[in-house]
């Protein structure tokens, strides 16, 4: 896609749908409307961590497990589409394994014929038998929210998370995973406030990615994403300042988010559903995914004018190319590199899906910075 940073003509735009359309791996952009594709489901919105990047202090914290009777309505819509559905996130705010019946909801998920169920997590809270208990549930594909291996930076980064507990923790996942499911995919994903062109800041982003060479497998994703402001609503020192862009958003053609009380957000910027685009408790996803409010959304998005939602003002989060993996693989490619990247470690993207078979993949939630 091209950064757009003056109102676009018709051309430019259709080309920008066009774009979109094949992230999805549709023959029309209409076949988007359906139903969703991708899901992030938020079964508890409480944090154990209080990163000074994360919205969290601001979250609405009213309801904060999903009632049982709405997620057992919502995976027993999701079962009708299983055949559709790409990927299915339990975790949207909050850390998913501060759900005690987080265990149960991917088995249920699973049971319903899922294809890919997947977390993102802290790992703070990640013991053995819960370890244990999520790959024999059926989980898919785990990610590792991580961004230093330095204990003092990272304590900074990640207040109320212990290192010490964390790397212990990842660690033993991944034996474990290396043992019982090597199909498992793990990420391991880190807010990079580094600059990849500083060589004060290179070596220590190399180390980062190093890490984990000893474990991983060739499958597995290690990769940095840059800070974002939450949709404009959270300023931190170190995230960039938004810049005015025209093009649509992947979003609201291809993810449905939903929160603890059944309100389906905007997007994960929309981390308490002010701009509520419906109600799950009340209508299907279905009629949801087609409503007035989703209608609205993407018209605005299809004509260029996403800048009339406060949320989507200057937000890149889910564009392919607004990241930082094409800067350090520019950089690997350097001669001289005096820290080389490991083959296939990434710093960028959170386009957590394996490609469909056209190519492409519509990434997602970003939200899960919160972990
Ligand atoms: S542009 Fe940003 S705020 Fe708008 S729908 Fe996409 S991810 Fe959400």
């Amino acid at each position: 896609m091209t950064l757009y940073t003056d109102n676009l003509s018709g051309t430019a735009l259709q080309a920008e749908l066009d774009d979109i359309r094949r992230r999805l791996g549709l023959a029309a952009l209409d076949e988007a409307l359906r139903f969703p594709q991708y899901f992030q489901i938020e079964t508890v919105r409480v944090c154990n961590a209080r990163c000074p990047f994360c919205a969290v202090a601001q979250w609405d914290k009213t309801v904060p497990v999903m009632p049982d009777p709405l997620f057992e309505r919502i995976a027993a819509e999701l079962a009708e589409h299983a055949d559709w559905v790409r990927v299915v996130m339990v975790q949207r705010a909050g850390e998913p394994l501060m759900d005690k019946k987080i265990v149960a909801r991917v088995k249920r998920l699973k049971d319903a014929g899922i294809r890919r169920v997947t977390m993102s997590t802290n790992a703070a809270l990640l013991t053995e038998a819960k370890a244990v208990a999520l790959l024999e549930a059926g989980l898919d594909e785990i990610m590792f929210s991580i961004d230093s291996i330095e204990r003092e930076e990272y304590e900074k980064l990640r207040v109320r998370l212990s290192f010490d507990t964390v790397m212990a923790n990842i660690r033993r996942f991944f034996a474990l995973r290396n043992r019982l499911r090597p199909d498992f995919l793990i990420r391991v994903r880190g807010v990079c406030f580094l600059d990849p062109a500083s060589s004060h800041d290179r070596p220590r982003i190399s180390r980062w990615l190093h890490a984990w060479d000893d474990q991983r497998l060739p499958h597995d994703r290690i990769y940095f994403k840059r800070p974002h402001n939450w949709g404009n609503q959270h300023a931190f020192d170190g995230v960039p300042p938004y810049e005015e862009v025209f093009h649509p958003c992947v979003l609201p053609w291809s993810t449905l988010h939903v929160t603890t009380m059944g309100l389906v957000p905007l997007c994960p910027q929309d981390f308490d559903a002010r701009m509520s685009l419906g109600d799950v408790n009340r209508d299907s996803i279905a009629a949801v995914w087609r409503g007035e409010g989703f209608a609205r959304v993407r018209r605005l998005h299809r004509e260029g004018k996403r800048g009339e939602i406060s949320f989507c003002r200057g937000c890149r989060l889910f564009d392919e190319d607004a990241h930082l993996e094409k800067k350090l693989d520019a950089l690997a490619d350097e001669s001289g590199s005096d820290a080389p990247l490991p083959a296939g470690a990434r710093v960028g993207s959170d386009l957590s899906l394996p490609p469909p078979a056209s190519g492409g993949g519509p990434g997602w939630g970003d939200r899960n910075e919160a972990t």
